[in-house]
């Protein structure tokens, strides 16, 4: 390994104690005071590394290493330092601490770097108040306006301070995101690394049967307009159908019935379909096929209606190769593969060249306190980081 990756695991563990509660796991969403111990124990670390440190105005931190070439663009590294309640440690903050590595590394070392490389710590990645990706999107300059002033006040921020988080155009060259898979597709097949091709897209639609609520004791079977009962022969029929198919996926996560006593024959039956896909004709092709399936409940009224629109993104191809060749390099396993959740660079490759980086989740569980990525892997993945950057930089 061109990294050392004792001390990148010993700086890694440490981030991980800040907000960890035994039992409980990570109590660490973005704007708390343990995500303000967090953000200041990696400026500490990224000033130790010689790094020049800036925290913008929506709480993003950033640490900067020249290159040789001060008129080339930045190459930016990262991820976020927010958690999920109850997650784990490395969600976010393994792409972070990797990215401080590699600047660590090639500073260190004096590796021949062109561009600036940044180490970016976004905040806000898992959502809340602000909705997903807060930090890099206002980043990326894809927060809409009017801002509400109300919401951001409650957490310190203006829409100023919003406004000025947005990055000056032209000088970002790309952005390289580390994170852990949160899926079981690495571990299943035994590879090291996993190298993103696309993120998927998200469709959700509020679906609604209505039929008719009645007594649950004396109206006969036959003559039920059972909206509970519309929908679970709807949904088997549907999954049957899924499952032919592997080019998405889909959730019924929110199911509720109306008026949800023990006995009356439900009368409405609202759920939310969501529908992902690397390609947004697959999404919308999909949810013409479940209309259909809908169509065919002649017991009830039917109404959908999308709520939730998220376009499909591709990841840079450049970087992709980067990646391979930096696995290449290092004697590592990898493969291509899509990133089935949302990420920082998500809204990055809208403004520049992304590129993400996958390390195996053991049993794909993330999102749980639960969550374990073993140490040789997380160092493995912040090795081929270093390498990747290293790459990239001899590339653009
Ligand atoms: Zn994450």
């Amino acid at each position: 390994m061109i990294i050392s990756p004792d001390r990148f695991l010993a700086d890694l563990e440490d981030l991980g104690r800040i907000g960890w509660v035994d039992g409980e796991g990570m109590d660490r969403p973005a704007f708390s005071p343990s995500y303000g111990i967090a953000r200041k124990f990696v400026e500490d670390r990224m000033k130790d590394a010689g790094l020049a440190v800036t925290v913008d105005g929506v709480g993003n931190i950033f640490g900067t290493l020249d290159g040789s070439d001060p008129s080339l663009p930045a190459i930016y590294a990262g991820s976020h330092l927010d958690a999920v309640p109850g997650g784990g440690k490395y969600d976010g903050p393994l792409g972070v601490m990797a990215a401080l590595e590699a600047a660590r590394t090639i500073r260190e070392k004096s590796l021949p770097l062109r561009h600036p490389l940044v180490v970016a710590g976004f905040t806000g990645e898992e959502g809340g108040e602000m909705g997903g990706t807060f930090g890099s999107r206002a980043f990326a300059g894809l927060l809409e306006e009017p801002m509400p002033a109300e919401k951001l006040a409650r957490v310190g921020l203006t829409p100023e301070g919003v406004r000025s988080a947005k990055a000056g155009p032209g000088r970002i060259a790309c952005y390289f995101e580390l994170h852990i898979e949160q899926g079981p597709y690495l571990e299943r097949r035994n590879i090291s690394v996993g190298i993103p091709t696309g993120i998927v897209g998200i469709s959700r639609y509020a679906v609604r049967l209505e039929g008719e609520a009645n007594h649950a004791g004396t109206t006969p079977m036959k003559e039920r307009r059972d909206a509970m009962r519309e929908a679970a022969e709807l949904l088997s029929e549907w999954f049957a159908w899924t499952d032919t198919r592997d080019d998405f996926v889909c959730n019924v996560g929110v199911f509720s019935l109306h008026p949800g006593a023990v006995a009356i024959v439900p009368g409405r039956a609202d759920f939310l379909l969501e529908i992902r896909s690397l390609k947004d004709s697959v999404m919308d092709e999909i949810a013409a096929k479940f209309r259909s399936f809908l169509e065919k409940r002649k017991n009830v009224s039917i109404f959908m209606e999308p709520v939730v629109r998220k376009g499909a993104v591709e990841l840079d191809p450049l970087l992709q190769t980067a990646v391979e060749t930096a696995c290449e390099e290092a004697k590592v396993s990898s493969v291509r593969m899509p990133s089935g959740a949302s990420h920082d660079a998500n809204p990055m490759a809208r403004i520049t060249r992304a590129g993400m980086i996958f390390v195996p989740s053991a049993g794909g569980i993330s999102h749980s306190k639960e969550e374990y990525t073993a140490p040789e892997d997380l160092a493995r993945g912040a090795d081929i980081l270093a390498r990747a950057v290293l790459e990239a930089d001899r590339r653009l």
